[in-house]
């Protein structure tokens, strides 16, 4: 059993894939080709925003709608703990502080009322301007952003959505990526949608925006290729993964509800196992399920659990064992252990199972009956 099942998908695919990428081979036009173009308008249009910018990976993404507001030194930036390290990471590269924010136990995204007291707590301390917010749609469910935007709108901050793993859900009836100034969606191939290699966009509203991302993706470029109005990165999606992500966007409405199926599934399998808490989805909201993500009762059951399943050939995997505010890399900014206990709770007894598209009623019972005999 595979916890993701890439082979499955291209074997559905393969006559789609072979033409678009021979395509790209015919043409030649390896760097911003016409595929690049293609799939921005497609996924614009998908997500229902004005303005899609195609990019080399999510971290870039995160990267380039950070450098879009001018981030840097002195500049503090509300974000939760417990995600992987290129939400905070890219805050740091830009010179700026992360200032994390502990996430609501049910949806494990960003708590609004803890974001209240970070920003009052932030007001009375002299270090640092708060400028902005990036929220995170942990495991495919979109963060409470009616919330969360009133509280920006007050104290003036902007919001980038971190819709790395949410790329196909909705709230309100919005898809992820078209909320705050900037959604930023990665193409990793693990992702709901995946590519064959790195890849990732930004989704906006905002004609000035757009541009500004445009320019930065290409080295600060302004109307002509060697005139530079700023500094920018190499931060371009290849055409030949903007081809294969055309051909497998093709298929993912289909697979977005195949994963919704699988979910409801495991839900209904699981639910009267004792000592789990399954994954909340508030009535407004779907989830793309990037993970579907359990609470054991304890980190004792958690391994225990993970062994019986590593027993039956189940792959598992944790995300994340450590929180952000834990890691060696930002241990400079003084967080103690204690500090966000949510985050902390969750990082000990959090489990993800087996999750794509593919993933069969017999190989779910199989797990279930796993998870029963513990
Ligand atoms: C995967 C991921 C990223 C980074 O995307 P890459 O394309 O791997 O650079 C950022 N944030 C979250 C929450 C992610 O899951």
């Amino acid at each position: 059993m595979q916890f993701i099942d890439l082979k499955r998908q291209q074997e559905g695919i393969r006559a789609r894939l072979n033409q678009r990428i021979h395509a790209v081979l015919d043409h030649g036009q390896f760097i911003m080709g016409p595929e690049i173009g293609e799939l921005e308008q497609r996924l614009a249009d998908y997500v229902a925003v004005s303005h899609a910018v195609s990019c080399a990976s999510g971290t870039d993404a995160l990267l380039m709608a950070l450098m879009r507001y001018e981030v840097g030194p002195g500049d503090l930036i509300f974000t939760s703990p417990f995600t992987f390290v290129a939400t905070a990471e890219v805050i740091r590269l830009l010179g700026a502080t992360p200032v994390f924010v502990d996430i609501d136990p049910s949806t494990y995204n960003l708590a609004p009322d803890q974001l209240e007291d970070a920003l009052s707590r932030a007001g009375q301390g002299g270090d640092g301007r708060p400028r902005g917010i990036i929220a995170v749609d942990l495991f495919g469910l979109p963060a409470d952003y009616p919330a969360i935007g009133a509280i920006a709108e007050q104290h003036g901050l902007f919001v980038i959505e971190d819709a790395a793993q949410s790329f196909g859900a909705t709230l309100n009836g919005k898809r992820a990526g078209a909320f705050g100034q900037v959604g930023c969606t990665s193409f990793f191939p693990a992702k709901p949608l995946g590519g064959y290699g790195d890849g990732g966009m930004c989704f906006t509203d905002d004609a000035d925006t757009a541009a500004v991302l445009r320019s930065i993706r290409i080295h600060g470029q302004g109307e002509h290729k060697y005139d530079n109005v700023r500094i920018g990165i190499n931060g371009r999606m290849d055409t030949l993964q903007a081809a294969i992500l055309l051909a497998k966007f093709d298929i993912f409405p289909e697979e977005v509800r195949l994963r919704q199926e699988v979910a409801a599934r495991y839900t209904a399998m699981l639910q009267s196992l004792p000592g789990l808490t399954l994954p909340q989805v508030p009535p407004q909201a779907s989830s793309v399920w990037a993970q579907y993500s359990v609470l054991a009762s304890s980190g004792a059951h958690r391994e225990t659990i993970q062994s019986a399943l590593k027993r039956q050939g189940i792959p598992s995997a944790v995300y994340y064992p450590t929180p952000l505010h834990r890691q060696t890399a930002f241990r400079d900014l003084g967080y103690v252990e204690g500090a966000f206990p949510v985050s902390e709770r969750c990082a000990q007894t959090i489990f993800s199972l087996p999750m794509h598209p593919y993933l069969t009623r017999e190989d779910q019972e199989r797990i279930a009956d796993a998870i029963r005999l513990v």
